[in-house]
């Protein structure tokens, strides 16, 4: 039996697609803690870890951000330096009492790969969207042409980075966020999905996403026998009142029963709701898609992901450039549409157009499902224990 701990920021789309895993590891009788903030612990809990509670939450203003720029950028550095100053700590004085033999932590918490450090154990990273590796950086896709790198605010983030974390050996790169490969990386995308893919060598395992056995028996009905049409915008970008109001006009009365999640968006601001509307601050959105015709989604690579898994043809509304990413790579592949036109007329449109993908989707839907998932992230990190 192996103890491993589980690092990662307080974001559902880091938390979710590692859990499978967690209840893969408990399962073959490993343990497992897992640090993360107060909001995205109780997935961990159920999925069987046991809780090592960080004081972190997400920024507040994050869903009001749209644009990459060289300001936003260090205004994020800042925000994961002033996290990590807090919670190194915690899992330091944690781990160093109940050493793990492995840790294994999301690809953007570098107090992770400190811990690892600090511990002398192996590292495993855990990516739930493209994989980066020294010949290809999504963070360069994801950039726009005119990002100034040489911004002030930029270069001063990264210098109180360095400054942070020196003393630690792996210190080869003084941008922590960045660059930084590690020895075994598990990515939770398919490599038929993966950008670049043919640069990725064997230390990348390819997993793509599983499902818990919480999700597999979570159960929703729809309310008629009409097609649903699924709208989320995710976790963060809730603050999107023209977008579902835009969608409230395009689908009331419709041959759709939609079912919209808008997140801690009052539902009030949406005015009466038609009668084949229902709006939810979260849906079980994995139990929603067995259900589901088509997803309009922001694109985050979970959703699309779990959309993949399901069959479910979509349409992407994506909110930031890795969202536009992602968004252009399920186009190329043939597995969704982007939205151009966010007018009621546009949505209607790009809806009806969605379902001309789905034997592509159907076609994908295997490629998803064959990564292993679960089960062989699990054997990756036990063949990593018995090298
Ligand atoms: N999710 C959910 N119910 C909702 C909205 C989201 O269960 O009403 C889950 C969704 O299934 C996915 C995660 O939250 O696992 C969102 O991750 P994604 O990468 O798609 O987007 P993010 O929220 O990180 O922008």
């Amino acid at each position: 039996m192996a103890h491993f701990a589980f690092v990662s920021a307080p974001a559902a789309g880091h938390v979710n697609p590692t859990l499978p895993l967690v209840e893969e590891l408990v399962r073959r009788g490993h343990r497992v803690d897992y640090a993360t903030g107060p909001s995205t612990m109780d997935g961990a809990v159920t999925a069987g870890a046991s809780p090592v509670v960080l004081p972190s939450e997400l920024p507040p203003d994050m869903d009001a951000r749209g644009e990459f720029t060289a300001e936003q950028l260090a205004v994020t550095l800042e925000y994961f330096l002033a996290d990590a100053e807090v919670s190194f700590p915690v899992l330091a004085e944690h781990f160093e009492a109940d050493r793990p033999d492995v840790v294994c932590y999301d690809s953007v918490t570098f107090t992770g790969r400190m811990l690892a450090n600090l511990l002398g154990v192996h590292e495993v990273a855990l990516v739930p969207t493209f994989a980066e590796n020294e010949r290809f950086s999504a963070t360069q896709v994801y950039l726009p042409p005119s990002f100034d790198h040489r911004y002030p605010r930029l270069v001063a983030a990264i210098g109180r980075m360095a400054e942070f974390a020196s003393g630690f050996t792996f210190l080869e790169n003084p941008n922590l966020m960045f660059g930084h490969v590690a020895p075994l990386s598990v990515v939770f995308v398919p490599r038929s999905f993966q950008l670049s893919a043919e640069t990725f060598d064997d230390r990348f395992h390819f997993v793509g996403p599983s499902l818990g056995s919480w999700q597999v028996a979570e159960e929703w009905s729809p309310a008629s026998e009409a097609p649903v049409l699924l709208i989320s915008l995710g976790t963060v970008f809730n603050s999107r009142p023209e977008f579902y109001r835009a969608c409230v006009e395009a689908f009331a009365d419709s041959q759709w029963e939609v079912v919209m999640s808008v997140g801690s968006l009052d539902p009030a601001v949406l005015g009466p709701l038609p009668a084949n509307f229902s709006v939810h601050a979260r849906v079980p959105q994995v139990a929603v898609l067995r259900h589901t015709s088509v997803f309009l989604t922001h694109a985050g690579m979970n959703s699309v992901m779990e959309s993949l898994y399901h069959g479910v043809p979509f349409v992407a509304v994506p909110q930031i450039p890795e969202q536009q990413a992602i968004a252009a790579r399920a186009s190329e592949l043939g597995l969704g549409i982007t939205l151009e036109d966010q007018t009621p007329e546009g949505l209607r449109k790009a809806v009806s157009a969605a379902s001309a993908n789905r034997p592509a989707v159907e076609a994908m839907r295997e490629a998803v499902r064959s990564g292993g998932g679960a089960s062989a992230a699990a054997d990756a990190l036990e063949k990593l224990l018995n090298r």
